[in-house]
């Protein structure tokens, strides 16, 4: 269900959503950025996962840091959370005046608490020596585990869902409700039933997805290759399955990010989008850092 949109007083610009990293994975690559996107609601940022590098991405495209208003973390794997605190303070640094709250799994407030002390000397010395507003209070956290509506405002209504991302638990999906469309992040999952429901009717549905057949490939060329095999089709997506979400949904646009393997240049874009239709029949975007949607 889409927020009203008589609640809002003028006519702003749509909500807009940019993809800033679409690799899956914590290794660092020379082709994609970690796993981040950010949706853009009346010049405001709210980011959903934070892979390393997500300030810098948000600077290439365009969006300045003090736009910041809240960030969503998926789950606590690296690749999706290394630089959520981070974030927050490069915003500061940056000029950031008003709170950002991060919403995502326990232990978020721990989490939290050990940043603000490794950080410590940094964010004093700028608090002192550049007139900065006291950074704690601009960086706040919610945990959340259980599905359900976690933020409503006249313009947004987010949504989790728990998805199946073992043995990471919870792991979490994120469904965004604006006036004008529906926008669904699957975060790291397996094929899901939890996120048929939580995607049903979306305009866009970013889902994770692995291509298969590169796998034993992409394995080999790391160490301990039989487990990481294992845990991938374990946990997360075939881009066939990401389809079949899409068209149990009835979402309008399937976009394929957290791509595995996403670092092979023998994978080309009608590879991925043959997976992916093979039972939907919707628009396919192959995801890739900086695009606009
Ligand atoms: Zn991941
Ligand atoms: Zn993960």
């Amino acid at each position: 269900m889409r927020v009203d949109p008589t609640a809002s007083p003028s006519s702003p610009a749509p909500a807009r959503l940019i993809l800033l990293g679409t690799a899956g994975g914590p290794r660092p690559n020379r082709y994609r950025a970690s796993p981040a996107q950010v949706l853009l609601i009346d010049g405001e940022a709210h980011v959903i996962d934070c892979g390393y590098g997500v300030a810098r991405q948000l600077v290439l495209a365009g969006v300045p840091l003090t736009a910041l208003r809240c960030v969503y973390l998926t789950h606590h794997h690296s690749d999706h959370n290394a630089d959520f605190g981070t974030l927050v303070w490069l915003a500061w640094a940056s000029g950031l005046r008003a709170p950002v709250t991060v919403f995502g799994p326990p232990p978020l407030a721990e989490m939290r608490e050990l940043f603000l002390r490794l950080h410590a000397y940094d964010i004093a010395v700028r608090t002192a020596d550049e007139g900065r507003v006291p950074f704690a209070p601009l960086f706040q956290v919610r945990e959340v585990a259980a599905p359900g509506v976690v933020l409503e405002t006249a313009r947004l209504r987010v949504t989790i869902e728990r998805v199946h991302h073992p043995p990471v638990e919870p792991a979490l999906a994120y469904r965004f409700d604006t006036p004008e469309r529906a926008v669904v992040i699957s975060g790291d999952t397996t094929y899901c039933p939890a996120l048929v429901a939580l995607a049903r009717d979306a305009d866009l549905l970013v889902h994770e997805a692995m291509y298969v057949p590169a796998l034993e490939r992409l394995v080999g060329r790391v160490g301990n290759a039989r487990r990481q095999l294992e845990h991938l089709l374990a946990s997360h997506t075939p881009a066939a399955d990401a389809g079949r979400v899409a068209a149990e949904a009835g979402a309008r646009t399937l976009v394929l990010s957290h791509l595995v393997p996403c670092d092979d240049p023998t994978l080309s874009d009608t590879m991925w989008l043959e997976e992916a239709q093979r039972h939907y029949d919707g628009q396919v975007v192959i995801g890739r850092d900086l695009l606009a949607l």
